[in-house]
């Protein structure tokens, strides 16, 4: 599923393409990612604006528009579990899964969704309530500090909500819980001042390396790790620590990994490099 690092190689690898240019047809093969909307409603809302910018706020992705009389417009896009961006050249077919279509005179950007669980709404009150950034230049480790402190679930359930922290999801968690060598199940609330500065340090640490790891995909028209459902190899050659790797070895120890579900979701940890 696309996380912080995922969206932000989006936006970074899209804005350049697309800055400055004019929705001049907007497509919708796949009706449920625009509702409540109906398909033509969705775009007329949007045909004529011109791209004026792309940001990544936690998991969404937010597009400024602007109408052609001036008035802005925002529209925000989620990934949701199988989304993807492409960028087409005249003449390129479209994917299988084409969900929205946007002709740029020319070029058409898409969002590819096989499963459906993304989706494109209008207005900033489609942005969802956020907690800080963690790759902003003031995301400290004295702000983790406080973002866990109001928290009594386990440190992995809080990570991941995304009203405390933008943007962390299930793998990123796993992987900076791992890094941090912090048990999973421990009270966030219970995290010590040590472990969280380790925490802080280890978030930054792969969620920066996984924008790289990405943009380099996107560059290289190579799949992301959630497209091609995990990644193989030691993490030196880009494979994970701990993230959907359950009864294989530690990279570390050679402890087999253990997954345990918590709040409905898979963690992945290693009983003996976690302990804190
Ligand atoms: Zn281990």
């Amino acid at each position: 599923m696309p996380e912080l690092p995922e969206v932000e190689a989006f936006a970074r690898w899209l804005l350049p393409q697309v800055r400055g240019a004019r929705l001049e047809s907007v497509d919708v093969p796949k009706p449920r990612l625009v509702r409540p909307l109906r398909p033509a409603a969705f775009a007329r809302a949007l045909e004529g604006c011109r791209i004026v910018g792309l940001r990544r706020a936690g998991k969404c992705l937010l597009w400024d528009l602007e109408h052609p009389g001036g008035r802005p417009e925002l529209l925000v896009s989620h990934l949701g579990m199988t989304g993807v961006w492409h960028v087409l050249s005249e003449g390129q077919p479209l994917p299988r899964h084409a969900a929205v279509v946007f002709g740029l005179g020319g070029r058409r950007v898409v969002l590819e969704d096989p499963r459906q669980f993304g989706h494109l709404r209008l207005g900033p009150d489609a942005v969802p309530a956020l907690g800080p950034e963690p790759l902003a230049p003031g995301f400290t480790a004295e702000r983790l500090a406080t973002v866990l402190a109001r928290c009594r679930r386990p440190v992995k359930v809080g990570l991941m909500d995304p009203a405390r922290l933008a943007g962390v999801g299930n793998l990123y968690a796993s992987e900076a819980l791992f890094l941090a060598g912090i048990d999973p199940a421990t009270p966030a609330d219970a995290v010590d001042a040590e472990a969280v500065v380790r925490l802080h340090g280890a978030l930054r640490e792969v969620l920066a390396a996984a924008v790289d790891r990405n943009l380099r995909a996107l560059h290289s028209d190579h799949p992301m790790l959630y497209q091609q459902g995990g990644a193989s190899g030691s993490p030196e050659q880009g494979g994970l620590w701990v993230y959907d790797r359950a009864g294989q070895p530690c990279h570390r120890c050679g402890t087999p990994i253990v997954r345990l579900v918590q709040a409905g979701r898979s963690t992945f940890w290693c009983p003996r490099c976690q302990t804190r």
